[in-house]
């Protein structure tokens, strides 16, 4: 008898040995893959935190992956081009997210704080669609559970096991010292020795899935549109392979876990080719609210010559750190600007590369370089959109985004006010200087807000329980859930999302 699990793996790797042959005209034949409880497209950490837990509950799981599972492809990138709509984009979209196997986290920052309370009022907020249609406190449940999941250290909660070297907390200490408020180390992804490493899933967590047997995973095949029934059930999702063969696979429940771009999009292809059904369109929702978290940069330098430095006790010792100051978190949304978020590194040689020439290396040397990144909330806004065209198409033939996307004066407000803060703080400080211009950034490549969630289908595109509006058993999880995006990075959120909706699957008996 054939294993299952073992086909499946053998057979991404054959398919990766030939990935460079020309895109395919003629149709191959059609594989099919049955006895799947969960069918998960993507393999990014939604994907595979939702696999985790599911499997771990004995519920059989297959992940559809349309990139390779070994390194890097730049056909299967290309599947991730967004066109410009004119209005200029935060960067280059295609690039930010990822398509391979571990998705995105393939290059990500690691950084994983929480989001506040009032990070989940939309209405309230911006008095526009409607709040998460989940409290807090049903989100806040599952955060401990992410941040295991991530191995993330939290300062400021013990929930988990992991340590932090002294960098971080001399760093929060040192931050104090110069006269910031409210500060901590950051939460960001260790490895088991207590350093900082940005976690790829692909190492950290595939090899000990692929030793369930309720998990499988088929990699260069992307998913492209489903089988569903006059009631609206998804009765299989289709996909193609690298050589044009396409593969069925029948399964109980669908979960697009592909980003905040293409989750939308995937549920938009659907949509284009049934008549009889919109998902999750009724609203006007599908595709709009894209937001990111517009960031400033700024560059500080520790003055020598200030006379702080012999006043106050010495300075903790100059390491590799990284931290947060809370201080201007959600104070100023009375005053109609939006949370911001400083996320602060202290320097070493080790990245110099990244730093401008004005930084002497003496400085760098003695860790006396600090970096600020500041994250900014963003308002949710149905003009900030894509839409699918066909002035060009992927090597499928399906048609490719193209985005709206602008800051509003909201966003332009949040963002002002913390250059401002920064700055009238530096004005005050004698013991810090900045070193270089301040930079903005329209994006972090952060994307949410696509999909959203919320009570009523007029509202949204998802109920609180990740369910297409108008589906039986379609969920979407991902950044593009968020309803309102807050300052804080998403992907801890996300996670806590998918043990959520894990729970949800397993009462449902999928
Ligand atoms: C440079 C950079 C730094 C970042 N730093 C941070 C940070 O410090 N902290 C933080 O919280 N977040 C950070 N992010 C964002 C973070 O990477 C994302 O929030 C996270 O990866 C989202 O996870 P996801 O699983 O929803 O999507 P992704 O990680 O993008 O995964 C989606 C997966 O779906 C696959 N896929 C897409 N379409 C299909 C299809 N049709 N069929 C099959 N498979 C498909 C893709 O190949 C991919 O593997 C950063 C991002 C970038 C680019």
């Amino acid at each position: 008898m054939i294993n299952r699990r073992k086909f499946l793996q053998t057979s991404s790797l054959l398919s990766l040995a030939t990935f460079a042959r020309p895109s395919f005209a003629l149709p191959k034949k059609t594989m099919y893959i049955n006895n799947t409880d969960v069918a998960i497209i993507g393999s990014g950490p939604a994907g595979l935190s939702l696999a985790n837990q599911l499997s771990q509950s004995g519920i059989k799981v297959l992940v559809i992956e349309s990139g390779p599972l070994n390194g890097y492809s730049e056909r299967a990138q290309k599947r991730n081009k967004v066109l410009d709509a004119g209005y200029g984009l935060p960067y280059t979209l295609g690039v930010a997210t990822k398509r391979m196997t571990g998705g995105t986290s393939n290059a990500w920052g690691g950084v994983c704080p929480r989001f506040q309370a009032d990070d989940l009022l939309c209405k309230s907020k911006f008095d526009y669609a409607a709040d998460w249609p989940i409290t807090y406190q049903e989100l806040d449940h599952y955060y401990c559970k992410a941040e295991r999941f991530l191995q993330v250290f939290n300062p400021t909660k013990q929930c988990s096991p992991f340590k932090l070297t002294d960098g971080s907390v001399n760093l929060a200490q040192k931050l104090r010292t110069h006269g910031f408020k409210d500060t901590a180390a950051a939460s960001v992804t260790v490895n088991s020795d207590g350093d900082f490493q940005a976690l790829r899933l692909k190492h950290s967590h595939l090899p000990s899935l692929l030793k369930n047997k309720n998990f499988s995973l088929i990699t260069n095949v992307t998913a492209r549109s489903f089988n569903i029934d006059t009631s609206g059930n998804v009765k299989s999702v289709l996909g193609n392979d690298d050589e044009g063969n396409v593969v069925k696979i029948n399964c109980k429940t669908v979960v697009i876990c592909a980003g905040a771009i293409q989750s939308a999009r995937l549920l938009m292809l659907l949509n284009n080719q049934r008549s009889d059904f919109s998902f999750g369109a009724d609203g006007g929702h599908l595709g709009a609210n894209f937001m990111d978290h517009p960031a400033v940069k700024m560059t500080m330098f520790e003055n020598p010559s200030n006379e702080m430095h012999s006043k106050h006790k010495p300075l903790p010792p100059a390491k590799f750190g990284q931290a947060h100051i809370w201080q201007w978190y959600g104070h100023y949304r009375k005053q109609g600007v939006g949370a911001y978020l400083p996320y602060v590194v202290q320097n070493s040689e080790s990245n110099k590369d990244s730093l401008s020439k004005d930084i002497k290396s003496d400085d760098l040397a003695k860790g006396k370089i600090l970096q600020f990144s500041i994250l900014c909330e963003q308002e949710p806004l149905r003009e900030n959109r894509f839409e699918l065209t066909n002035k060009e198409t992927d090597e499928f033939g399906d048609p490719l985004p193209m985005l709206w996307y602008k800051p509003s004066d909201f966003d332009k407000r949040t963002y002002q006010h913390a250059i401002t803060n920064m700055q009238q703080f530096l004005e005050k400080s004698q013991s810090l200087k900045a070193a270089q211009k301040i930079d903005v950034h329209l994006g972090r490549h952060h994307l949410m807000g696509t999909t959203k969630m919320a009570q009523k289908d007029k509202d949204g595109v998802v109920d609180k329980n990740l369910k297409v509006f108008g589906s039986n058993n379609l969920y979407i999880l991902g950044g593009s859930v968020f309803p309102s995006g807050g300052a804080a990075n998403p992907t801890l959120t996300i996670v806590a999302l998918a043990i959520r909706l894990a729970k949800h699957l397993i009462q449902t008996r999928v």
